[in-house]
């Protein structure tokens, strides 16, 4: 962690956004919902906030000596705010909601207190965690391995687009955890393959994603699944009040614990382009992303036709850009975010499918190609920028 402030929100804005600023009053987003104004957060100058000095150490924590050692060994100096203020709620065994700015370690925060319970008992198929993306289901079990490593804990990862046959093998050998998307978990519980009524932590990550309308059903049908007696995380940068009355029939007596500083994402610098239409706009980020300080880009776009077919324009244009979007095949969607992660690529073009959890070090700027329907969405697609204490710009374009 190079600047461990950030975390608190001590964050000084930088200034020198290169890209065009137009301010007029005709101009409205595309999005009903949304002024474009919002997309733009840095004329306001940030009042220094006092940096977040934690009560716990790790060390301070009721949690394995080998954990403690895999943390230093990881780099993690200190707990962040949320891990702070909802690990000692979560050791003693109570139920936790966790609100949190994207990119401050939730994912820490909850996987701890698991890994800690897991440990102590070694039951199997005691916990289970819910993601809404395939990628990000993904990432919470490479984490799950990193922090739990050398505690012989194991994981199963349980996800559509990818072999059932292989899946059902793995739970059947008996894992301690189970992490997936509903929609493979619900079809694995039909087919009588997973048991879940031994789960002793049910954790949602992104909470107000799965208890949208998209989702909430099949949690519904899961969580009917679990034993009452139980303890529930339920994890998220954002949560409405109707989706949070949803999240609480899940638990039990929660302590809310919310460090949402800035929900603006103040850290993260924010622009807005007016073009006049969509050639205007590709014309407008080619020419951006031929500049070095573009060096590894999330453009977000609308459907997933647009997005695979401004991937391929910006390909052409000499800007190699990998998209990701649901018409893809699973081992397609992976290949694209790995070369994006590991930096081959360095422009992905993205549906929603990208825009919560996914922790890809170092980038640089956000685009939003076209405006997010909601606010929330904004705040999770620009908040793959500026992740751990680091920088990060965000640009919206929208059509005159
Ligand atoms: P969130 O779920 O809040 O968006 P993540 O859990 O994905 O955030 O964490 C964001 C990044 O911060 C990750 O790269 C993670 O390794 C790092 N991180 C988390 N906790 C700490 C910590 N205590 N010290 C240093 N880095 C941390
Ligand atoms: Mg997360």
């Amino acid at each position: 962690m190079q600047n461990q402030s950030r975390f608190g929100g001590n964050n000084r804005r930088r200034n020198n956004a290169p890209h065009k600023r137009r301010f007029n009053k005709q101009y409205k987003s595309k999005s009903p919902s949304v002024h474009y104004s919002r997309y733009i957060n840095k004329a306001v100058a940030l009042a220094d906030e006092t940096p977040y000095v934690p009560t716990n150490t790790f060390d301070d924590f009721d949690i394995s000596q080998r954990t403690k050692d895999t943390l230093r060994h990881l780099g993690y100096s200190s707990p962040t705010p949320i891990q702070d203020q909802s690990i000692p709620p979560a050791l003693e065994g109570r139920d936790v909601i966790g609100l949190a700015n994207t990119g401050t370690g939730k994912t820490a925060a909850f996987l701890l207190p698991t890994i800690n319970k897991l440990a102590t008992d070694k039951k199997l198929m005691s916990a289970l965690v819910l993601a809404p993306t395939r990628e990000l289901a993904q990432q919470i079990d490479q984490e799950f391995k990193k922090f739990s490593g050398g505690q012989n804990l194991y994981s199963t990862l349980v996800v559509g687009g990818a072999n059932i046959g292989r899946q059902i093998s793995q739970i059947k050998r008996g894992p301690h955890i189970v992490i997936g998307t509903p929609g493979r978990i619900k079809d694995l519980i039909e087919r009588k393959v997973l048991r879940l009524q031994t789960v002793e932590v049910f954790i949602l990550d992104e909470a107000d994603r799965m208890c949208d309308m998209g989702f909430v059903r099949d949690i519904r049908s899961i969580e009917s699944e679990l034993s009452k007696d139980r303890q529930t995380f339920c994890f998220s940068a954002t949560m409405t009040k109707d989706v949070k009355s949803i999240v609480h029939e899940f638990m039990n007596d929660p302590v809310s614990v919310s460090v949402v500083r800035n929900q603006t994402n103040d850290h993260i610098d924010q622009d807005v382009f007016h073009a006049r239409d969509k050639e205007h706009k590709i014309e407008y980020i080619t020419e951006l992303l031929k500049q070095d300080e573009f060096e590894k880009v999330i453009i977000f776009g609308e459907t997933k036709f647009g997005v695979q077919r401004l991937a391929d324009r910006l390909s052409k244009s000499d800007l190699p850009a990998v998209a990701i979007h649901g018409n893809k095949s699973q081992s397609q969607r992976e290949r694209a975010l790995k070369s994006f992660k590991n930096s081959h690529v360095n422009i992905m073009v993205a549906t929603d499918v990208a825009a919560r959890g996914l922790d890809i070090p170092n980038v640089s700027h956000v685009i939003n190609f076209d405006p997010p329907k909601m606010y929330d969405d904004y705040i999770h697609r620009i908040g793959r920028t500026g992740r751990a204490g680091k920088a990060g710009k965000a640009l919206t374009l929208v059509s005159r």
